[in-house]
Formats: C-alpha cells, sequence, structure tokens
C-alpha cells in the first residue's frame, strides 16, 4: 500500500516526496529514465570529470528555507560561475560589464562611456539593455546597439529558431547591462553539491518511506476516470503527483505544448582547458549557442583533459523522444496550458507540480521553495 504516487524523479518530485515521507506517508516514485535527478542529473565521465548530461546547473537561492533544506542532503561547495560571450573573437563576460567597455573601445571613449553610464543611471547597479536602446545619450545607444546587433539579435534568433530581423528588442526586457565589473549572481548563496546534484538527489530520496522505479514509465500504469474525476495507478484511485508534461498525461488532446529542445554535442579534449569561462556563448558561431565546459564546474583536475558540451537549440518534438528544454511562452501556448490546467482541476487525487507540469520555466530554488512553503499542500 502506497499513500501517493509521484511521476518523475527530479528535483520537484524528489522534494515532495521527502516531505511527505519524514510526515509519515509512504511514497512510490515512477522515473522513465535510468537515473533519478531529473535534468539536474550529472554522472562522471571516462576521465573522472563530473558532467551534468542536461545543461550547467548552479544551485543559486537567498532563501534561508531552500538553503537549509538543500544543504541538509549535502555539503555545499561554494562556487561563483564564470559567463561569457565571444564577440569578433573576444572573450568578454557575460553579462555584459564595463570590462566589455575596456575591451571594444579605446581608453579615452571608454573612460567616456562608463562615466555616462554613472551619471544617467545613478545608484543602479544594473539597467535593461532594453532601457540603454532607448537612451537620448548617442554613445549609451550606440554600445546598447552594438550588443543587441553583435550577441542579442544573433544569440535569440538561434534559440527561438527566429530570423534575426524578426528578433524584436522587448524579448530582451530583463537582459541587464552591469553597471560595474562584478558578475551576474547576486543570491546570497550560489554553491554545487560537493560529489554532485546525482549524489545530493539520492541523499534526499533515501528514506524507508520512499521506493523509486527507474525505467517505469507511469502512463502505462495510469488511466484516467473521467465520470469518477479520478487518475487510476494500476486500477486503484491513490493520489498522484504529476511533475511531467502536462499534455502528454492527458494524450495531447488540445494540442502539443511548445518546447525547445537541445542536442548536447559532448566531447573529451586531450587538454586542460578550453575556454576562459565555465559557460561561453557564441552567438556569432553558425548553429549553436553556447558552449559549457565541464571541468570548470566547479573547479575540477581532468589529469590533462577537458570535458566540453556545445548546445545546439533544436525544435521539440513529441515524436522524436527529444527532451523539453524551454517552454515557448505566447499568449495562445498559455491559453493551451491553462486548457489542461482547467482539465486537470477534474481530477480531485491529481496534483501538478514542476516545471512540465505547470509549463512554465522555473529555477531549482523555486521549484523547491514553493514545495516547502506548502504551494501543493491543500492538494495531496
Ligand atoms: C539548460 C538548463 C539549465 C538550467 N540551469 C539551472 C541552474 O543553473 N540553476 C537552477 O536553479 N535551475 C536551472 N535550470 C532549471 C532546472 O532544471 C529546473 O528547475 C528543474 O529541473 C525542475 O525540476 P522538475 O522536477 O520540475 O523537472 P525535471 O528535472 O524535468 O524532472 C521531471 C522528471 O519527470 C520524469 N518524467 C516525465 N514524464 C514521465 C513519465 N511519464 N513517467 C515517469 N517519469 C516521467 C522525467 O524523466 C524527469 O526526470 C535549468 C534548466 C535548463 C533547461
Amino acid at each position: 500500500m502506497i499513500d501517493c504516487l509521484i511521476v518523475g524523479a527530479g528535483i520537484a518530485g524528489g522534494t515532495v516526496a521527502r516531505k511527505l515521507a519524514e510526515a509519515g506517508k509512504r511514497v512510490l516514485m515512477l522515473e522513465r529514465r535510468g537515473h533519478p535527478g531529473g535534468n539536474a542529473y550529472d554522472a562522471l565521465d571516462e576521465h573522472g570529470i563530473r558532467v551534468q548530461q542536461y545543461g550547467p546547473h548552479i544551485f543559486h537561492t537567498s532563501d534561508e528555507n531552500v538553503y537549509t533544506w538543500v544543504t541538509r542532503f549535502c555539503e555545499p561547495e561554494p562556487y561563483q560561475p564564470t559567463t561569457a560571450a565571444v564577440i569578433d573573437g573576444i572573450s568578454t563576460p557575460a553579462p555584459f560589464n564595463f570590462r566589455t567597455i575596456d575591451q571594444f573601445y579605446a581608453p579615452e571613449a571608454a573612460a567616456l562611456l562608463k562615466r555616462a553610464l554613472k551619471e544617467r543611471y545613478p545608484g543602479r547597479e544594473s539597467v535593461p539593455v532594453t532601457e540603454l536602446l532607448e537612451s537620448d545619450d548617442g554613445g549609451i545607444r550606440g554600445f546598447a546597439e552594438f550588443l543587441f546587433e553583435k550577441d542579442y539579435r544573433l544569440y535569440t534568433a538561434k534559440q527561438w529558431n527566429l530570423k534575426p530581423e524578426e528578433v524584436d528588442p522587448s524579448v530582451l526586457k530583463r537582459v541587464p547591462v552591469l553597471l560595474g565589473y562584478g558578475g551576474r549572481y547576486t543570491d546570497r548563496w550560489q554553491f554545487i553539491p560537493k560529489g554532485g546534484f546525482t549524489a545530493f538527489y539520492e541523499r534526499m530520496t533515501d528514506h524507508p518511506n520512499i521506493e523509486i522505479r527507474l525505467n517505469t514509465d507511469a502512463l502505462e500504469h495510469l488511466a484516467t476516470d473521467e465520470a469518477a474525476g479520478e487518475i487510476l495507478f494500476d486500477g486503484e484511485a491513490a493520489p498522484v503527483v504529476w511533475t511531467g508534461a502536462v499534455d502528454e498525461l492527458f494524450g495531447y488532446r488540445f494540442g502539443v505544448l511548445p518546447y525547445r529542445s537541445l542536442r548536447f554535442d559532448f566531447q573529451s579534449l586531450a587538454q586542460e582547458s578550453y575556454q576562459e569561462a565555465a559557460v561561453t556563448a557564441y552567438p556569432q558561431a553558425k548553429g549553436y549557442t553556447r558552449i559549457t565546459e565541464y571541468t570548470k564546474i566547479p573547479p575540477q583536475d581532468g589529469h590533462g583533459w577537458t570535458s566540453i558540451a556545445i548546445e545546439y537549440p533544436i525544435p521539440f518534438d513529441p515524436a522524436s523522444g527529444n527532451e523539453r528544454y524551454y517552454p515557448v511562452l505566447t499568449e495562445e501556448s498559455k491559453a493551451l496550458n491553462e486548457k489542461y490546467q482547467e482539465h486537470a482541476r477534474r481530477f480531485r487525487n491529481l496534483t501538478l507540480c514542476g516545471r512540465l507540469a505547470e509549463f512554465r520555466y522555473i529555477e531549482m530554488d523555486q521549484a523547491i521553495g514553493e514545495i516547502l512553503e506548502g504551494r501543493y499542500d491543500t492538494e495531496i
């Protein structure tokens, strides 16, 4: 007998499982993949370098509850990620900052531009690039246009499969340019679990009340009883927490929710270092958007080897079996999602939880924080 079925052994499913297990409930988790951890999963490659299989993940949070929770299951290794973009062959910090100005402007022009930015935006640490594009100061506007043309426009076009001329600056509303020499992540805590995310995950779900079955597609065990408003697991109604894709749960009956997917080209290179920063965007490169060098997340000794993953954005197609990465949020897709959420509310033993079930982009700390705060408690 179980008290709750959880579909998906990602960060959301694991956090719910532990919370329920500590409240005395017996939990069964079904995971389609051959490993736990969801998209935060990592493993050692043939050179002993810890590589993240689904893109670079770093824990960052300012929420003390989340930090306390996560560090119950791991020792945090403080880590400040280095991120860069290569423009015209020059590696510059991303988000762009005053070092970018120093790299692309002659010293006198750079000093003038930095002064103008400080004067126009007193006391601010960052300004969205869209705001800079609208500046009535020609120098500031010129800088923003340079960044937009050489980086944002090209990167965004590749990421979302648009033509460069279709990229509207308004999509960059929240992309900041930093008014100083500091970096991006300003959360109180930034770290990688010592020993990796998978080890953290296994500790979190290591509880006598939790059983995880890998290589198990929950859809082969679930049925919907529309008349009774219940989800059945192997013929029985039990509380179900679903962290998979909501459209898939309901057989795509209203249509497919759109995502962008990624293809990673993993390479082991016989060299100490491949690029300056751990995560580097290549807006002007053909086909790929960025390269992650895992020997730098966190710094690891590859004994003469380094490990990189080149990231190619590709369309998501449920028939091809590729993964959902970024939800494509448009008015149309949000309305389609609302139909699914509405439909899900008809099933009284079903709780939708996590990025795929709710069709939204969330960071790990948000996923955990919302569960700890009880966002789903009344439903389970
Ligand atoms: C490229 C990339 C980089 C990111 N970097 C960061 C970062 O640096 N920091 C950060 O905080 N967040 C980051 N995130 C976000 C982070 O990945 C999510 O917050 C987190 O994965 C959410 O966990 P989840 O459990 O909701 O989803 P997932 O991790 O996707 O887990 C869902 C699980 O459900 C399983 N599943 C689905 N359907 C079924 C089924 N029918 N039967 C059985 N199992 C099923 C899946 O196999 C999967 O394991 C990043 C995301 C992406 C895409």
